[in-house]
């Protein structure tokens, strides 16, 4: 299945809307236990739904958070020749 089409699924359960047709939770599941990339936008959006919330009725605020979202959703990160996975922060 397509990061894209994952990353719509999570983002509308984020929002507490029903996941597109073809996506299930197991499948929702199975790829995200598969796929880092996929895990890491998760736990962004999550952070920014959790933003949005507090900031709704501000709506530059708003466009700011959407623009670092989509900046993330667009494509998968170029992997680098030799790049070491030094990206501290994780969580958990
Ligand atoms: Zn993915």
């Amino acid at each position: 299945m397509h990061c894209s089409r994952i990353r719509t699924a999570l983002s509308a359960r984020l929002d507490g809307e029903e996941a597109p047709p073809g996506v299930t939770p197991g499948g929702l599941a199975a790829h995200l236990a598969d796929c880092r990339d996929c895990r890491q936008w998760e736990a962004r959006a999550r952070v920014l739904t959790a933003h949005l919330d507090r900031t709704e009725d501000d709506p530059a605020a708003v466009d700011a958070l959407l623009a670092g979202l989509r900046s993330v959703s667009a494509e998968p990160a170029p992997v680098r020749p030799g790049a070491v996975d030094t990206d501290g922060g994780r969580a958990g």
